[in-house]
């Protein structure tokens, strides 16, 4: 497979510089596996497809925007926020996971990619929405697998500027999530703006992106502490 013609989907293409540093998070993420397993994806053109092409897929209406602030949420590995600051120099990402060695991983991967607009960070995303320097404070939150759509809506909306978006990387979308998160919304001071539904270019997998404009504050209870919201999601 040619990756350019994987990112002739998105009119977009990697400068020199961009394309080996995606070459270089796919050998750091093959040798990190064999450590930690962070990934079933390690296939050459499933990684390109499924880990890259779908991370930067998910947030195509953004990519000609400039400077933005963005929160990744439950990253594992660094999906979808490497592949992000890989792609976008001049917006700021920060990634989060509450499994250390996760982040331990992702912090050695930013250095080695001399990515200098990405920082990681160890922790749930029901602590850190309550800190000041993280509070509202992103224009964007992403979240891809982490949990179910409306428990992802109570990590992500607190993070989020008003004004800003929330952006959730699903696989199938069905009727009854889609209400369930509406609901959840409501509380949180969200609006479900849009759901962007594709295909993968080459497995023809397909893709929800979710798009949350956040509209109101929503309140300081939000998130719940650690572990209510997947206990009792909201909805
Ligand atoms: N986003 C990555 C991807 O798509 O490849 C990783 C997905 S992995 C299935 C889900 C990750 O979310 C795990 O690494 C887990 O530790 C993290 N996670 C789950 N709940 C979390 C929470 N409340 N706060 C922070 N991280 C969380």
């Amino acid at each position: 497979m040619d990756p350019g013609a994987l990112w002739q989907d998105l009119g977009w293409q990697p400068d020199t510089l961009q394309a080996r540093s995606f070459e270089r998070l796919y050998e750091l993420v093959l040798a990190g596996n064999a450590r930690l397993n962070l990934t079933r994806i390690t296939g050459r053109e499933e990684f390109w497809e499924k880990h890259l092409f779908d991370s930067l897929r998910g947030l195509a209406e953004f990519q000609d925007q400039k400077e933005l602030s963005l929160i990744d949420i439950g990253t594992g590995a660094g999906f979808p926020g490497l592949p992000v600051a890989i792609a976008h120099p001049d917006w700021y990402v920060v990634l989060v996971d509450s499994v250390r060695k996760k982040i331990a991983f992702v912090l050695s991967t930013i250095q080695a990619l001399g990515l200098t607009n990405a920082q990681a960070l160890t922790g749930r995303a029901e602590d850190l929405a309550h800190r000041r320097e993280h509070r509202e404070s992103y224009d964007l939150a992403v979240l891809r697998a982490v949990a179910q759509a409306n428990v992802c809506a109570e990590y992500a909306l607190p993070f989020v500027k008003l004004g800003g978006a929330a952006v959730l990387y699903r696989g199938n979308w069905e009727v009854q999530e889609e209400v369930e998160l509406a609901r959840a919304c409501r509380a949180l001071g969200g609006e479900i703006v849009e759901v962007d539904a594709f295909e993968l270019p080459v497995s023809r997998a397909v893709r929800h992106c979710v798009v949350i404009r956040k509209i109101g504050l929503g309140l300081r209870v939000f998130p719940r502490p650690a572990g209510l919201p997947t206990q009792h999601p909201l909805g």
